[in-house]
């Protein structure tokens, strides 16, 4: 009776040997294979088989022989005597004997259908995705996953066929998940799940990871089902991380601005200076952080930005503000750069809150008017207290050459030595105040002009020819620019120090002295060089100081004064004035004029 389903049963079955020789054929199996079973009997199974026959049959005895289950094997055999391949599903079990001892192998074969060879093909399909891809019905159920699925999600196959869709959603949301599938069922368009919310899947040892799902329907003659591709975007989040970490750990606040002047973006010290939370400006206008009055042309220079996007500041010269929540405007900075992404460029704005500089600069600048006003006033001192002290010093000087000259006969030479002291010393008492005037006066009411140097120095040159030929000095003037200066002072300039250069020199040396003149960026540099007593280096600030030396009058004449005014001058055409010094060997004084 066995025998009799066997032979007639509408799959083909054939029994193998342990070698693999066929020992038993029923009539399907003769159909199938287009061979009587006298012609199967005997015959290696694998001269049938189109694919790969030796090495699976091993493969396929030793699973039966340690008595593992083998699950279908799709295979192509040889039809009509070993011509036409045709695509088979085989089944292979173990034939054992009454006492169980392994005889054979018995392999049910069974042709597959169209519709199967559809699944199949869709099935391999799938497995070609990169995704994790997952079909379902219409009821929601799972009919196909890939081996993405299984990987991505920690089921086998097996455990997700036919289960709920829901089974790889996490639990809070499992109700409204359900919800929206069943609505999507009823209007199915290809969709990107993600656009409008944050996904999750859920794996089956309950740990979840973020993923991006795209549906689409799919039509066929057994209804509608639905392909969800799911990809892990794990990685891709990590890296949104390290992104926003980055842009909160910026000083400036940051605002990236997408098309059409939307905000996709802030960083935290956004919050902290416009004192908004990022959520409540996420999607709203970059126009609600800029005062009402600029709210209107904003738009328009946003979009010649994108336009002609590249790395700048913004509104450069012009003061621009920023609008707190709360209704405050402070001044900021701002500079502007793109930054392109799959979904176009989108603007990054860098954000300053300067309100802490403005006010600083604000105090300096109110320091600075105070100092000038100070400035004045002292300068205006020394003019009035100069002036009003020449006139009765001239009469102190007048009647003290009168008393010498009237009554020097009747002091003894006591009387006369005093006489002679009370004289130098009032007449030095005049050059000092004299001095002082002059320095009140350097800058006022002189005008800017076109100075020619070498003009100047040839007119200084002779005005100091005496002192020049009795000191026998050489003095070398290399060719000198035109500048934009105030003509006496600068006459005055040149002659002070090329008078000192002369003047400090050492006993029994003729003064050697050089003027030059190069470009230096924005400005000139000139240089008065000489081979005099040169300076300690200690001393190289202070001898610009008003009435500080550093001889005795015996040794070296002089007020004190001169450098005072060099300095003084200098400052006046915004430059600057130093020494370059050695003992012995020489000094050379430096001073700039900005071009
Ligand atoms: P004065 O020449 O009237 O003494 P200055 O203000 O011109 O006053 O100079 C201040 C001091 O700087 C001088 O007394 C001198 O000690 C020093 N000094 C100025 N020029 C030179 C120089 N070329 N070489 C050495 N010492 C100098």
């Amino acid at each position: 009776m066995d025998d009799h389903i066997l032979f007639h049963a509408t799959d083909a079955i054939i029994g193998l040997d342990l070698r693999g020789s066929i020992t038993y054929s029923n009539t399907s199996a003769e159909h199938l294979l287009g061979l009587s079973s006298r012609e199967l009997l005997d015959r290696d199974h694998r001269t049938l088989l189109a694919d790969d026959p030796n090495h699976t049959y091993e493969m396929i005895r030793e699973s039966l022989m340690f008595g593992e289950h083998i699950d279908p094997i799709r295979r192509e055999v040889l039809t009509k005597g070993g011509k036409a391949p045709q695509s088979v599903l085989v089944q292979y079990s173990p034939m054992k004997s009454d006492k169980g001892k392994f005889m054979g192998i018995s392999a049910i074969m069974r042709k597959l259908t169209q519709s199967e060879k559809v699944a199949n093909k869709a099935q391999a399909l799938l497995e070609t995705a990169p995704d994790a891809m997952v079909i379902v019905n219409q009821q929601g159920q799972i009919v196909l996953v890939n081996a993405q699925t299984e990987a991505q999600f920690g089921y086998t196959k097996e455990e997700l066929l036919g289960k709920e869709l829901e089974i790889l959603v996490p639990d809070d949301i499992v109700y409204q998940h359900r919800h929206q599938r069943e609505r999507y069922v009823s209007e199915p368009v290809p969709r990107n799940m993600s656009e409008d919310m944050e996904l999750k899947g859920q794996r089956k040892d309950g740990s979840t990871f973020p993923v991006e799902v795209s549906l689409s329907p799919l039509k066929t003659e057994n209804g509608l089902f639905i392909s969800a591709a799911i990809r892990n975007i794990s990685d891709r989040k990590k890296e949104e991380h390290k992104f926003r970490r980055l842009l909160d750990s910026a000083p400036d606040a940051i605002v990236i601005v997408g098309n059409e002047g939307l905000i996709q973006i802030v960083n935290a010290q956004v919050e902290k200076i416009f004192g908004y939370n990022k959520e409540d400006l996420i999607g709203k206008k970059v126009e609600e952080l800029i005062p009402e009055r600029y709210k209107n042309k904003h738009p328009g220079h946003r979009n010649s930005f994108a336009h002609n996007p590249k790395v700048r500041p913004m509104g450069a010269g012009l003061e621009l503000s920023g609008l707190r929540k709360n209704g405050e405007e402070f001044p900021v900075e701002i500079s502007l750069s793109p930054m392109e992404t799959k979904d176009g460029i989108l603007i990054i704005a860098a954000i300053r809150d300067i309100t802490d500089r403005k006010s600083a600069q604000k105090e300096l600048e109110r320091k600075y008017k105070e100092l000038e006003e100070k400035n004045k006033e002292l300068e205006q001192f020394a003019y009035v207290a100069s002036h009003d002290l020449q006139e009765p010093l001239q009469t102190v000087i007048s009647l003290t050459e009168f008393l010498a000259e009237s009554y020097g006969g009747m002091l003894d030479t006591n009387g006369a030595k005093s006489m002679e002291y009370v004289l130098a010393s009032t007449k030095r008492m005049r050059q000092l105040i004299k001095g002082l005037l002059d320095y009140s006066q350097i800058g006022r009411q002189a005008v800017l002009a076109a100075v020619d140097c070498n003009t100047l120095l040839m007119e200084i040159k002779e005005d100091l020819s005496t002192v020049i030929t009795n000191t026998k000095a050489s003095i070398k003037v290399e060719k000198l620019p035109i500048v934009q200066g105030y003509e006496t002072a600068l006459r005055q300039l040149f002659q002070n120090l090329l008078t000192n250069a002369i003047k400090f020199t050492k006993a029994n040396c003729q003064p050697v002295v050089s003027v030059f003149c190069k470009e230096e960026g924005e400005n000139w540099l000139f240089g008065v060089k000489d081979n005099g007593i040169g300076i300690d280096k200690k001393y190289v600030d202070r001898i610009f100081i008003i009435f500080q030396r550093l001889h005795l009058r015996e040794q070296y004449e002089g007020t004190g004064i001169g450098l005072a005014h060099c300095r003084k001058i200098v400052a006046l055409h915004h430059g600057k004035i130093w020494v370059e010094s050695e003992i012995n060997k020489g000094s050379t004084f430096y001073f700039t004029i900005p071009k």
